[in-house]
């Protein structure tokens, strides 16, 4: 349906935000489950972040996502934070409740679901996460949540991923960023959540020779959707995960949080992701 005067309302907020996909997947799911919805892309500047979110709440959005460089922040003017945002340090949904804002952090199950849509068990299977940033912190979460056996973190900053391991994951092993390839040996599942590989951005060059046969490549980058790090991974025979399944899965609670009933299953929001990145190239 077209949205009315008493549609419900919500959007994404970030600097830049003109590259975001979520206002095209939400749009789809609106479309698809039929309800009277918009889902709007808001500019902001860290100096301009509160305030805007402040009026947006007060004319009557529903709910927000956060992204770049904006999701420390979302925790400072926030009235209620679940746990998963206070360990990860970061929110990626603020929701506004009877005059109060709530944040939560949906990335860290966003990886998880994504995984196991992908059909990869979690629970009990060994990990190494390369990166310490905020998408680190999301992951290592929710791996350690999905029961994860043992976790190794390597990160070009050491002191980061100490700090992950303090704050997430304290059985944790923490390998130096050259010797990432070596840490490889014996593990199920490997997450690249640094932003190399990124458009622009260096690759993440990896000499896969110590990976097991069974080994699962996740990247938390999907533009490009076939990064040189899962395009590697696949030639050393190892099977992928690309990041666009973390993307689609943070969104679905996000869709409910605002606007009360589950993002439709039988949209192909992948399909009309991946298309739309093909016509960015
Ligand atoms: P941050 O800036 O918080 O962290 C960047 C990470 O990359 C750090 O670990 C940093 O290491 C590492 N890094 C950057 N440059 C280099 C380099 N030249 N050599 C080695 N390491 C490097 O970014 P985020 O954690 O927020 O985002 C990381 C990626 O995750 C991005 O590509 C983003 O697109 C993706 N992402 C995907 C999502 C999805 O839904 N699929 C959701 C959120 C993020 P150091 O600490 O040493 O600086």
């Amino acid at each position: 349906m077209m949205p009315t005067g008493s549609a419900k309302t919500a959007g994404v907020i970030g600097q830049p935000i003109g590259h975001s996909l979520s206002p095209l997947m939400m749009a789809a799911w609106i479309r698809d489950a039929g309800i009277d919805a918009i889902y709007t892309p808001y500019l902001a500047s860290p100096h301009m972040f509160a305030p805007v979110v402040h009026a947006l709440f007060r004319a009557g959005l529903k709910g927000l996502n956060v992204t770049l460089p904006h999701k420390t922040e979302a925790l400072t003017i926030s009235h209620h934070i679940s746990d998963r945002a206070d360990r990860i340090g970061a929110a990626n949904l603020l929701t506004y409740v009877d005059g109060q804002i709530h944040a939560d952090n949906t990335d860290a199950v966003g990886f998880t679901r994504a995984l196991t849509a992908a059909g990869h068990e979690i629970r009990g299977k060994s990990a190494l996460v390369l990166g310490a940033g905020g998408a680190a912190r999301a992951i290592v979460d929710g791996l350690v949540e999905a029961g994860v056996s043992s976790l190794t973190i390597c990160n070009r900053s050491r002191e980061r991923a100490e700090a992950i391991r303090n704050d997430l994951a304290p059985s944790a092993r923490i390998g130096s960023w050259d010797d990432r390839n070596d840490a490889l040996s014996g593990v199920d599942l490997v997450v690249n959540a640094t932003s190399l590989g990124l458009r622009d951005q260096p690759e993440l060059g990896m000499d896969w020779g110590l990976a097991g046969s069974g080994t699962v490549v996740a990247d938390s980058v999907y533009v490009p959707l076939q990064t040189g790090f899962l395009k590697t991974a696949k030639a050393a025979g190892l099977e992928t995960v690309d990041g666009l399944g973390m993307l689609i899965e943070q969104g679905k609670p996000s869709f409910e949080a605002f606007f009360g009933s589950s993002a439709p299953e039988s949209t192909d929001v992948r399909a009309l992701l991946i298309d739309t990145l093909e016509h960015r190239k």
